[in-house]
């Protein structure tokens, strides 16, 4: 018996794990492989939506939480562990110029840092940008904007939480749930239980299918995305440059990650050569060095999308025990801590610190 058992390691459940850690909790993670190897690890790893005005105010609410809470949660996790999760400011470059008009009403709505820069400025500091590429005499500059290394930072932390006591069963796959006089009491896994007082399903794309099992229709599908990484000189990029819903990333090492293809397909996970030649094309057309440079490897990850984006991060009233966070679609990395506050809020009866009420299974009229 845990007090807490927490359905998927992926990044949410994992920083759920060490909220609830921090408040004396005894938590156990089940994963049906290794955690931390399905989207967490797949995805780009920007602590920011792409075109943030884009999003409704839910979105942006956990997204501001969650870049103020960033640098400190990484520096606590890197020093517990000696491990590097490589968070680095390396500013938002956006070409749309289309966009520019919604990017300035929401910088003044939520005191952002954005601003507008000119063709020469956007040359200085991303010089293997071409020119061709800029829509326009400006582009848009956001340079507080961080990354950070998702497969290293979420291999930190499930070292960090290892260290720190939570239990992980990994290849475990859940089937079904034990429910005792109207309560969610734990989980089967083939023929073995799970038994504790909280259940949490964290289980990323997959988490509409476990839900069912109990009734429960959440909206949340798998949405691949494909991304090309290649391996350049270090400096060849300098920044995240945007650019119709492509982008690339530079890492520490040199090496630059392009993404992402959007594709509703199921559980599908395999790699296609069109995503292959439309993500080259795209990234040689941004940064046309990149087309002089070696594709060290081309994967494919399934977001677990939601219709408005908006996750649900709720204690299901009608199951007492039974707790949901799930839905980051694009955005797990970067709305990951503050959903695992509000989370841990919620089911340990704490007063919230963000409002609870947008992240319910009822969501009409958000957008
Ligand atoms: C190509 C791509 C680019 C992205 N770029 C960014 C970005 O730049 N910034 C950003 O913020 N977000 C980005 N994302 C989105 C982000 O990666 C996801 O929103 C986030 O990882 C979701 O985390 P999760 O823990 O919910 O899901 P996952 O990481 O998928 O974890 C779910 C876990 O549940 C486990 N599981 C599933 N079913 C079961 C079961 N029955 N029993 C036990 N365990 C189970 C799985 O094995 C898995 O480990 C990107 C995603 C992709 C694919």
């Amino acid at each position: 018996m845990t007090d807490i058992l927490i359905i998927g390691g992926g990044v949410i459940g994992m920083l759920t794990a060490r909220e609830l850690l921090q408040a004396g909790c005894t938590v156990t993670v089940l994963d049906r492989q290794q955690p931390g190897r399905e989207s967490s690890w797949a995805g780009g790893g920007i602590v920011s939506p792409l075109y943030p005005w884009r999003y409704p105010a839910a979105v942006t609410r956990l997204a501001s939480w969650s870049q103020q809470a960033y640098p400190a949660l990484v520096e606590e996790i890197e020093q517990e562990t000696g491990l590097e999760a490589e968070l680095l400011q390396s500013g938002l470059l956006i070409l749309d110029h289309d966009e520019i008009h919604a990017a300035q009403e929401w910088a003044k709505d939520y005191q952002q840092n954005l601003q507008l820069i000119d063709k020469k400025e956007v040359l200085e500091l991303e010089a293997n940008l071409s020119p061709q590429r800029m829509e326009a005499e400006e582009a848009i500059w956001m340079p507080e904007v961080r990354q950070v290394r998702n497969p290293r930072f979420v291999a930190a932390l499930k070292q960090y939480l290892l260290q720190k006591g939570v239990t992980f069963i990994e290849n475990q796959e859940v089937s079904e749930f034990i429910i005792e006089d109207g309560q969610v009491r734990g989980v089967l896994s083939g023929n073995q239980a799970f038994t504790a007082d909280r259940v949490l399903l964290a289980a990323g794309a997959w988490s509409a299918g476990l839900a069912e099992k109990l009734g429960l229709s959440l909206s949340v599908q798998p949405v691949k995305g494909q991304m090309l990484l290649f391996r350049t000189p270090v400096g060849t990029v300098q920044h995240i440059v945007l650019s119709r819903d492509r982008y690339v990333i530079p890492r520490r090492d040199g090496r630059v990650l392009v993404g992402s293809t959007l594709e509703f397909e199921g559980f599908d996970k395999h790699t296609t050569e069109a995503a292959h030649q439309e993500l080259y094309r795209e990234a040689s057309g941004i940064i046309p060095a990149l087309a002089q440079c070696d594709i060290e490897h081309h994967w494919a990850g399934l977001r677990p999308g939601s219709e408005d984006s908006i996750p649900y991060i709720y204690a299901v009233s009608d199951l007492p025990g039974l707790y949901i966070n799930t839905g980051h679609f694009r955005n797990g990395i970067v709305l990951g801590p503050a959903s695992a506050r509000l989370m841990a809020d919620l089911m340990l009866d704490r007063p919230t610190s963000l409002d609870p009420g947008d992240y319910g299974l009822q969501r009409d009229g958000l957008i």
